[in-house]
């Protein structure tokens, strides 16, 4: 089922000197429910940009972007977005960072609660519900940043090198936390996708692998990890 489609999207940024650059061109691509798409390419191919264009942070200057075969006006409403540096408020607790997501859609306060919480369980931060994100290492942080996109339930988890902060050996561990939470199906999410520059990463978690290629930025590759995840 298609969830996003990219129809010869083209992004152009016009510099201070007036030049206008082309940073990719022709981009056709759809993303389906129940995948995990992972976006690979060289820095600077493009590929934060083109995610933003997906959750309609950045509005491409040419071309079409659907989002369950609608033009997508403005944000897109089933997209969360997990940084690269968690962007956690630092004066909220583990709780309330989580709350924000379901606060800006409307939920009451008693489901946001219950919501946070079970997603907060899952994530594997269950009794760091009121410590504050400076009392936390960098990988519970960034987990407090998945929950945080969890809760809302999102159609689509966008992930911008959501590992590339932390220590091998942490980043390590939490993909394939992650990827065990997903292949159980306890991830509120129909589709992931997750930019980076990791080859090992995207081999690691995903269903496909896009490649972009610069200047322009292109997509070079797009193809199918034919076997289903194993498990031990
Ligand atoms: P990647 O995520 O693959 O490293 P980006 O999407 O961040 O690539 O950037 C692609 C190219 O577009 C880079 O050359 C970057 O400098 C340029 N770029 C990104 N955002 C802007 C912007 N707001 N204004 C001008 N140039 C930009
Ligand atoms: P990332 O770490 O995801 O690759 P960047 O460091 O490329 O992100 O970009 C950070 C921010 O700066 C983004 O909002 C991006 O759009 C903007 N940006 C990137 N390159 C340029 C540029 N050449 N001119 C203006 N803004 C840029």
């Amino acid at each position: 089922e298609s969830l996003i489609k990219l129809i010869n999207i083209e992004k152009s940024y016009r510099q201070p000197n007036g030049q206008v650059i082309t940073i990719m061109e022709q981009i056709n691509l759809e993303l389906r429910t129940g995948e995990i798409v992972a976006l690979l390419g060289p820095s600077g191919s493009g590929k934060s940009t083109l995610m933003r264009i997906i959750t309609g942070l950045v509005t491409p200057t040419q071309g079409q972007v659907l989002y369950r075969q609608e033009p997508m006006r403005g944000l897109n409403p089933g997209a969360a977005i997990v940084f690269q540096n968690s962007a956690l408020y630092p004066w909220l607790t583990v709780l309330e960072n989580v709350e924000l997501g379901l606060k800006a859609i409307g939920e009451g306060p008693r489901s946001r609660k219950r919501k946070a919480l079970r997603m907060i369980d899952i994530i594997g931060l269950d009794g760091f519900e009121n410590a504050y994100p400076k009392e936390l290492s960098g990988g519970m942080r960034q987990r407090v940043g998945f929950a945080r996109a969890l809760a809302v339930e999102p159609e689509l988890l966008c992930m911008d090198e959501p590992f590339s902060a932390l220590d091998v050996l942490t980043a390590e561990n939490l993909r394939f936390e992650l990827l065990d939470l997903w292949l159980e199906k306890k991830i509120p999410t129909q589709s992931i996708l997750i930019v980076t520059h990791n080859i090992e990463e995207a081999v690691i978690l995903a269903d496909r692998i896009i490649v972009l290629g610069s200047n322009p930025g292109r997509v070079r590759a797009d193809f199918p990890m034919t076997l289903p995840h194993y498990r031990d």
